[in-house]
């Protein structure tokens, strides 16, 4: 298994760490060539219009809608959510499309510009997960397909789940958070070894040079 951290701009060697202290490799992603075989892909934090901008000019919109098409597990935290999300809030236009959200940028004031909150993630077990907010969205609307997997305690949405897609507002991998990269890392291998019936039609490349 090989997972992919987009690696443009913003938080990505955190990311890579994370994985690779699971004992998992990962890797670099700034062409539409390193997304060739991997697992997953993570969008990580940054700024988003810098790296939406970057996404656009590498030609990497396609290859990861594709991906994502294909059922590979992508993971964004906080400017990856608002890249991931379908509807930017009095902003501009998506640019992955694949969580029927609506996110509002920098949603917290200059007070509460970053800081750190204990949440409940009923997914990852009774321990609290440490979140670091840093001018973090918040999810403003969640589409009826979306789990929501956390919420600060008034009630904002601050991570959510659509199918293969999974987005936090804040950064478990700056507060040494592993679990999500393990549940990213569980949906990898499900991806690459599909059950009976699974019906799927990934790699069908990499199938085909292994025979
Ligand atoms: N404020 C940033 C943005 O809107 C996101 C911040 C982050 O990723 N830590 O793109």
């Amino acid at each position: 298994m090989r997972i992919g951290v987009l690696a443009l701009q913003g938080a990505f060697r955190e990311h890579l760490d994370v994985f690779r202290g699971l004992g998992l490799e990962a890797v670099p992603v700034r062409l539409p060539s390193d997304l060739a075989g991997l697992s997953a892909l993570v969008l990580p934090g940054g700024e988003s219009t810098t790296m939406r901008r970057l996404i656009e000019r590498w030609g990497l919109r396609g290859p990861i809608l594709e991906m994502a098409r294909q059922g590979a597990p992508i993971f964004g935290t906080c400017a990856g959510m608002i890249l991931l999300s379908k509807e930017i809030v009095d902003g501009e236009e998506p640019v992955l499309p694949l969580l029927d959200v609506s996110v509002k940028r920098n949603a917290f004031g200059r007070q509460l510009d970053s800081f750190e909150a204990d949440l409940q993630v009923p997914m990852l077990g009774d321990a609290p997960v440490h979140g670091v907010f840093i001018r973090a969205p918040v999810i403003d609307r969640v589409g009826d397909g979306v789990d929501v997997l956390a919420r600060l305690d008034d009630g904002r949405v601050v991570a959510v789940r659509e199918r293969n897609v999974v987005a936090t507002a804040f950064h478990p991998e700056l507060a040494g958070e592993a679990r999500f990269h393990r549940v990213i890392a569980t949906m990898a291998g499900a991806f690459d070894e599909p059950g009976e019936g699974a019906g799927r039609r990934r790699h069908p490349t990499r199938r085909a040079a292994a025979r």
